[in-house]
């Protein structure tokens, strides 16, 4: 397999490392991050396990990373989103891995916070010749088929031209994630996309450009009880084969992405991987990764997050109550439960940047 540099990839590089993990049985784990210790402790595991690895932000994230107390939220998310871009471009090739730039989830309200993004890599691309992002994610899978790809093509045509991606959604993926989708829909049947509207979307927007689809098969955001989600990766194959045999491509021809990646259950993880997903989202555990270490330390130490000095044994807490410590132990939290998904997705040890 042909080497990258170590650094953020787009256009032809990204589109590689797409290539190379599906030809390569693997995916690579994309983390939802909403702050400099979850991209910093992302780095640290990817470069640990000599892996890739895909870094995004939703809009919640995006404008928690501009700042939650600012009034002028629109521009917020955009900055915020540009910021963290920025910060993983810095340190990226410091940590000797690739790392694909991605924004996950934009509802029909949110298409003015991706365009205007994609306005900042256009004026980026005309001045240094690259993009800010690898990819940005448009889901219109709540809309009808006509306005989901009509949007998608309208958008894909701005992002080919300078080498961006698109992620789309058909089917939607069930559970709630920053606001977009609702947790009483575990029974729609939209859960399971259909093989002709991957068709349909196949031959609408691959003559544009390079796009990746999240196609619904039972995959729901967040965690639950078992026997609350119903995976069918099965669905995957059914769309694979359909544009395989419809378009005259070869095996696995659609870019899959698998949503809601949380709690997933090893032998779906395999079957999903060998249908040709190359991107699974994981963010719920690794928030909870985040804070049961915090919540275990504050159970320890709990006068520590109360005094600055222990009342009766006078004892300075300023090493346990000083942030770096717990914010550190949250980093190490996200470390262990990512390391467990660079496994579970085969991708440890398959990093397309030389050692
Ligand atoms: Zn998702």
């Amino acid at each position: 397999m042909s080497q990258l540099n170590p650094g953020v990839v787009t256009g032809k590089d990204y589109q590689l490392l797409v290539k190379a993990a599906k030809e390569g049985g693997y995916a690579l784990p994309a983390v939802n991050v909403v702050g400099t210790n979850s991209i910093n402790a992302v780095l640290e595991t990817a470069a640990k396990n000599n892996s890739d690895v895909i870094i995004q932000l939703s809009s919640g994230g995006a404008q928690f990373y501009g700042g939650k107390g600012h009034t002028d939220t629109f521009n917020t998310r955009v900055l915020g989103a540009i910021s963290a871009a920025q910060h993983v471009h810095l340190l990226a090739e410091h940590y000797g891995i690739c790392v694909a730039l991605h924004t996950d989830h934009a509802n029909k309200e949110l298409i003015p916070w991706v365009e205007a993004l994609i306005e900042y890599s256009e004026d980026l691309y005309a001045d240094q010749g690259v993009p800010l992002f690898s990819s940005h994610m448009l889901d219109l899978s709540t809309e009808s088929l006509e306005f989901n790809l009509d949007e998608s093509k309208r958008l894909l045509k701005r992002l080919a031209k300078i080498d961006m991606s698109l992620e789309i959604e058909l089917g939607i993926t069930g559970g709630e994630e920053d606001g977009i989708g609702s947790e009483d829909n575990i029974n729609n049947p939209n859960l399971y996309t259909q093989s002709e509207d991957c068709l349909r979307a196949h031959q609408e927007l691959s003559p544009i450009g390079h796009y990746s689809l999240a196609a619904s098969f039972g995959n729901v955001h967040g965690v639950y009880k078992p026997g609350n989600v119903h995976l069918r990766p099965e669905i995957l194959k059914l769309a694979q084969d359909l544009v395989q045999q419809e378009c005259n491509t070869g095996l696995n021809p659609l870019d899959l992405v698998f949503h809601g990646g949380s709690g997933s259950e090893q032998h779906h993880i395999d079957e999903a991987l060998s249908h040709g997903v190359f991107k699974m989202n994981i963010d719920t555990d690794l928030q909870f990764a985040f804070a049961k270490p915090i919540g275990d330390l504050v159970e320890k130490h709990p006068k520590a997050f109360k005094y600055q000095v222990d009342p009766e044994t006078e004892q300075p807490y300023k090493k346990i109550y000083d942030p770096r410590n717990f914010l550190r132990v949250g980093e190490l939290g996200i470390c262990d439960r990512l390391s467990q998904s660079f496994i579970d997705l085969k991708c440890a040890g398959k990093s397309l940047a030389p050692i």
